[in-house]
């Protein structure tokens, strides 16, 4: 396969957080009962007339500005005509000549360890538009329903250059495109509900030749869909080419049961979908005051405080960037680091990354909603960086923080007695008891046997219940063991 090169575009629908619909007045609420959220202009009635919607306008902004866009100081409304049964009025509101937002990219971070790299995805473009209702297939003894609420939800549509070269770097740009929209707060983020869905654009080709014919796979509403749709798309187009066989245009649909794509349709072309300027609404002008405005309302951006991160607190840029995979998580480690202390910066990382990261995980828990708060894991962290707790009791000192036996780690060290024994009298105590009641890993370990050792490293800090400090015991273990008989 390696004479084959990868070429993959993505266009990602992204549902804006606004309360009320693009055009009308009802509510964008999920949920709620069918057509319960359908105003007169959404359900298309004779002589309504679209108001657009501000807040949209300025989700657009915000996005165009995150990612050093051109934010246009004037669009155009378009429709784009087809048939379709939850679409009522037989168009949709979109953007086609003048878009809202030219230009911009997307830094993306592929891969890890040594074959870690980073590459900038140029965005094209990224549209207004309206959602079309939902059919629903289902309960209607073999008729299909069609559910207008969705019809009018805003969305922005963000089509990228074609510059991913494989699976890995599509799912890295979605990943980075999802952190980014609810960080900058136009998207709740949520893929079951839809409110991120991606169109991915592929073909292969010979190096030195021109890009190949294209098919889309549309809708993937999850990181693992668009990868496997992705890996089977290209497998299928290089085996296709290699049996002498053509690419034809297509949209195409992932079956996620069966790993495969299959044809929808052939790919129409922009002329026939007969675009012209909607009369209905004036073409959309946004001021330089309203960029500024909307400008100086932005969050420290995801790119900026990830390079702030390896500044400040020296963190690697693997650390940094896994930090900033979203706002949550990124403040979490700042409140937990101001509680511990700047120095212990990597140890809280570290703790907010692998130990806070697999209980949550255990849990079904996203950081927003983590029993432990922030300032009560950097007072762990505090007590480990000290000496007054090893690594080890720090991680049941964290799980009953966790189920909330305690207000404070210095609570729970203090009333569980779980402080470090680190008075040598008492080690040496522990230690002369553990050599006189193993004497065959004593014998093993004179005979060279390092794993003996261990074992009775073992036994003492069982005997300490956990919390005598490992390096004394490493240190008073081997001073004894290698005391002369
Ligand atoms: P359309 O208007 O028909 O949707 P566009 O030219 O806007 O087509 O491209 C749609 C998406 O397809 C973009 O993300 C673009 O980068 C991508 N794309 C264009 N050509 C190719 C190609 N040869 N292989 C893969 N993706 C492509
Ligand atoms: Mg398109």
């Amino acid at each position: 396969m390696s004479q084959w090169e990868v070429v993959i575009g993505i266009e990602t629908h992204v549902q804006l957080a606004t309360a009320s619909k693009i055009f009308s007045g009802a509510a964008t609420a999920f949920g709620a009962a069918p057509n319960t959220q359908a105003a007169p202009v959404d359900l298309a009635l004779p002589g309504v007339l679209p108001v657009l919607n501000k807040r949209a306008v300025e989700c657009a902004i915000r996005f165009g500005l995150a990612v050093g866009a051109k934010v246009a100081e004037r669009s155009v409304f378009a429709r784009k005509n087809y048939f379709y049964p939850d679409l009522p009025k037989g168009y949709q509101i979109s953007q086609f000549e003048l878009p809202v937002v030219q230009g911009g990219q997307i830094h993306i971070s592929v891969g890890q360890g040594d074959k870690a790299y980073e590459k900038p995805v140029r965005l094209t473009r990224a549209h207004l538009e309206e959602d079309a209702g939902k059919s629903l297939h289902e309960d209607f003894h073999g008729k299909t329903g069609i559910d207008l609420n969705r019809a009018g939800t805003p969305l922005l549509e963000i089509v990228t250059e074609p510059d991913m070269r494989s699976a890995d770097e599509a799912v890295a740009y979605a990943r980075a495109l999802h952190a980014l929209v609810r960080w900058i707060g136009i998207c709740d983020g949520n893929m079951q509900e839809g409110s991120f869905r991606c169109d991915a654009n592929v073909s292969v080709h010979r190096p030195g030749t021109p890009f190949g014919t294209r098919r889309e796979i549309k809708n993937l509403n999850s990181f693992r869909f668009l990868k496997e749709a992705i890996e089977y798309e290209i497998r299928w187009q290089i085996e296709t080419l290699e049996e002498g066989g053509t690419i034809e245009q297509a949209t195409v649909l992932f079956d996620p049961a069966s790993g495969t794509t299959r044809a929808m349709r052939s790919k129409e072309d922009a002329h026939d979908y007969r675009y012209f300027p909607d009369p209905d609404l004036l073409p959309l002008v946004i001021s330089s005051e309203w960029i500024e405005r909307t400008r100086a309302e932005l969050p420290e951006l995801p790119e900026a405080k990830k390079q702030r991160f390896m500044a400040d607190y020296g963190l690697s840029a693997y650390d940094a960037t896994t930090l900033t995979a979203s706002l949550e998580m990124a403040d979490y480690f700042e409140a937990a680091v101001a509680a511990a202390g700047k120095d212990q910066a990597k140890l809280c990382a570290n703790w907010v990354m692998v130990d806070l990261a697999a209980r949550l995980n255990k849990a079904g828990l996203e950081i927003a909603q983590a029993p432990v708060s922030a300032v009560q894991l950097g007072g762990v962290v505090a007590r480990i960086a000290d000496g007054t707790i090893s690594n080890a009791i720090a991680k049941k000192v964290f799980e009953a923080l966790w189920v909330g036996e305690g207000a404070s780690a210095d609570e729970i060290i203090e009333r569980q007695g779980l402080k470090q024994i680190t008075d040598s009298g008492a080690i040496e105590r522990l230690v002369d008891e553990v050599l006189a009641a193993n004497p065959a890993n004593v014998a093993e370990f004179k005979a060279g046997k390092e794993k003996a050792f261990n074992a009775l490293v073992g036994q003492v800090m069982k005997a300490a219940k956990g919390k005598a400090n490992p390096q004394q015991v490493n240190a008073l273990l081997r001073q004894k063991l290698q005391a002369p008989a």
